[in-house]
């Protein structure tokens, strides 16, 4: 016998925006408009069969098989919430585990994404800082997703919104990547208004983004002055608001009708009193911006307290008599452990032995909170 035949790794088409894919055909001589049939049968027909893309000559698809494949995340399982909301552990190629959330709310539908497993920026009130950072998703870790949830449900997404596990900016160049996609019309079609980026604030990144992608923005942001927000979200200290401002400004600075959403977790007794109010309307003058209230959602281990509605209600109404637009985000999911700042995916253990983390998963106190 001899060892095993080490064969070249397949391009994995789910990591190829459009250009990409474009350039992929070029690359093998073929037209590009063959890249973009493919790019359609993979995300708007969810087709991973090389041999049911019809429009594809005969010979070209046959030589997809050879050097290409188009793999997609495995479902590990799945929880659905009392409340609508669905929760889909994701195992990746390494065993890597992440979340993506399902969110229907009326009309709209939303998908709540993960773009790194675990995140490096150590919030102090978020679960997935807990686990650390791990590494970055591929480009078809975070469109495939999109492609998982968009196969598993009922009803199309109306909705994407990075604002699941890891900090987008960090994974620049994929985010930036899957978002297109994302917004691609061969693909998901999400118009730029539906397709929303949530930072801690990484400034040079958010202001290189602008020049590539029209995403929507929400920033993390938490607290009106440095000192209290370089506790709570300790990029801060890299990147202070004096220069986190400007750089939200300039985001939005040439569509009229467009506004950064800022998220503010509320946190009992640290960050929500009128004088915090005060302070945050004082900070945000001449930036377009809309304030999303976060009600903190708790989580094994954490050591802070959710504000009372009537608290998270009276410091909305301060805001929004000064004229800043300020809605209180209803806690979906929390149940399951699927509401905001409680995704931890976890990096494998690779002492336990597999489904160890069902184990994790399953004996975690859920504490129910949801709206
Ligand atoms: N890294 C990105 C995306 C993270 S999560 C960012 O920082 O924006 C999306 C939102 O959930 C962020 O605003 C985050 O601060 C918030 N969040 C994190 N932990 C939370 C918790 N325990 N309760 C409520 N919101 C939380």
């Amino acid at each position: 016998m001899t060892g095993a035949v080490l064969e070249p790794a397949r391009t994995n088409l789910l990591d190829l925006d459009r250009k990409a894919m474009e350039a992929f055909f070029a690359g093998l001589g073929h037209k590009a408009f063959h890249g973009r049939n493919v790019l359609k049968w993979i995300h708007k027909h969810g087709v991973t069969d090389f041999g049911a893309m019809s429009d594809v000559p005969k010979a070209l698809r046959a030589q997809l098989a050879e050097i290409a494949e188009v793999r997609v995340p495995s479902i590990a399982f799945e929880q659905p919430s009392l409340d609508g909301t669905r929760k889909w552990v994701l195992e990746l190629d390494d065993g890597q585990r992440i979340e993506t959330v399902y969110i229907p709310d009326g009309d709209r539908s939303t998908l709540c994404i993960s773009s790194q497993v675990g995140c490096a920026l150590d919030c102090s009130f978020c679960s997935t800082a807990r686990q650390g950072f791990s590494r970055n998703l591929t480009v078809g870790e975070i469109v495939g997703q999109v492609w998982v949830a968009w196969r598993e449900l009922e009803r199309p997404l109306t909705n994407v919104v990075l604002m699941g596990m890891g900090e987008p900016l960090a994974n620049f160049d994929a985010v930036v990547s899957a978002t297109d996609l994302i917004q691609d019309d061969l693909a998901y079609g999400l118009s730029k208004y539906r397709v929303t980026l949530s930072t801690s604030g990484l400034v040079p990144a958010l202001r290189r983004l602008r020049e590539v992608s029209d995403v929507s923005l929400a920033v993390s942001l938490h607290a009106p002055d440095n000192a209290l927000r370089d506790v709570l979200v300790p990029i801060n200290r890299k990147y202070p608001l004096e220069e986190l401002l400007p750089a939200c400004a300039d985001y939005v600075r040439d569509d009229r009708r467009r506004k950064v959403t800022f998220e503010y977790v509320m946190l009992d007794g640290v960050n929500d009193s009128d004088a915090h109010a005060k302070a945050l309307i004082r900070l945000l003058e001449g930036v377009p911006a809309k304030m999303n209230l976060i009600p903190f959602n708790p989580f094994p281990g954490s050591t802070y307290r959710a504000s009372a509605p009537e608290r998270i209600e009276a410091f909305r109404q301060r805001l929004m008599r000064s004229g800043l637009i300020s809605i209180t985000r209803k806690t979906r999911g929390g149940d399951i452990d699927a509401a905001c700042g409680q995704l931890v995916g976890r990096v494998r253990d690779r002492r336990r032995p597999r489904g160890g983390l069902d184990v994790v998963f399953a004996t975690r106190s859920g504490s129910s909170h949801a709206a």
